[in-house]
């Protein structure tokens, strides 16, 4: 067995082979956010009179002249990564099996901060997904699918933790994001999903008879109502509590194969390779990454534009 033996894909993400033009994605993020921009007023006098400036970074207020650069407060902004790049690295990192280091490799010989950019892209773009999702979809029908899986965070089993995660030196893979919680703690994710939605939570313990309150909490800052839920039918879920707007099936609606919660079972499937590539993670780190990963799913469910990256990860900068 030589399982550890790279693949020819991971071969390709040795540093030389791929190269990018990230300037059309450049191009994009700049419109995008530059449209943005004259959309709103000017913070410093109030006025309907921002201009981006064709050819130039700047946002420029015609009455008072404030001015401001069109990344001013999102991650685009001083940046080693041009923009394009960074929606190249989000997008490597989000909806492929390659790992943050591999990423780095690919995009920047010099990577220092790039794993702590890549997580505040992150959260930025956990952050904007539901003012985006309330604009491009309107859609999402039919029961809300409740499935949970066990994970163990930071999962060095058997295993030393990278040496960098020790001395917390501040390199690309280690210290911060990784190990930071007990070595095998157990954490629950739940997801909900309706129709193309998928959101992550996740719960401590592998205890889940807690209840669901968490991912229908999560559930209920989206725009659309859940709707019934429809769960695998296990005792923890039942005879629980729930809003009369949250329908638990008896059993008399839940097939022995559990078919109602194929969407769930079918994101854990994709979720679960995905989460490998970080070769453990804490338990924030782990339901960041979770969420993103649902978030992502629905984008792509609903064939939403790569611009909507660019308004989830940029939507509360101008807020
Ligand atoms: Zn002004």
């Amino acid at each position: 067995m030589h399982e550890d033996r790279p693949a020819f894909g991971q071969r390709l993400a040795e540093p030389g082979v791929i190269e990018f033009r990230p300037e059309p994605l450049d191009a994009l993020v700049e419109r995008r956010l530059k449209m943005v921009w004259e959309a709103r007023s000017c913070p410093n006098c109030g006025a309907d009179s921002l201009q981006a400036l064709d050819g130039s970074d700047r946002i420029w207020c015609g009455r008072c002249h404030w001015k401001t650069t069109y990344t001013r407060g999102t991650p685009f902004y001083d940046s080693e990564l041009t923009p394009g790049e960074f929606l190249i690295a989000f997008v490597l990192y989000a909806d492929t099996l390659l790992s943050i280091t591999q990423i780095a490799a690919l995009l920047s010989p010099c990577y220092k901060t790039f794993h702590d950019q890549i997580r505040g892209v992150e959260t930025a773009f956990c952050r904007g997904f539901l003012t985006v999702w309330e604009r491009i979809s309107q859609t999402v029908d039919g029961p809300t699918q409740v499935d949970e899986t066990q994970q163990v965070c930071s999962g060095f089993k058997r295993q030393e933790p990278p040496r960098e995660s020790l001395d917390r030196g501040g390199s690309p893979e280690g210290g911060r994001t990784r190990w930071t919680g007990e070595q095998g703690d157990e954490v629950t994710l739940v997801a909900a999903c309706r129709d193309v939605l998928r959101v992550v939570s996740a719960q401590e313990g592998s205890d889940y008879e807690e209840d669901l309150a968490p991912v229908i909490e999560d559930a209920d800052d989206l725009p659309q109502e859940l709707g019934e839920v429809w769960t695998d039918g296990l005792p923890a879920y039942q005879g629980m509590d729930y809003d009369h707007q949250y329908v638990v099936h008896d059993d008399g609606y839940v097939s022995d194969q559990g078919v109602h919660t194929n969407q769930a079972e079918c994101l854990w499937s994709l979720v679960q390779p995905w989460l490998a590539k970080f070769r453990g993670l804490s338990k924030q780190g782990l339901e960041q990454a979770a969420r993103t990963y649902g978030f992502l799913r629905s984008l792509n469910l609903t064939g939403a534009p790569i611009h909507s990256l660019v308004d989830c990860i940029a939507v509360n900068a101008f807020r």
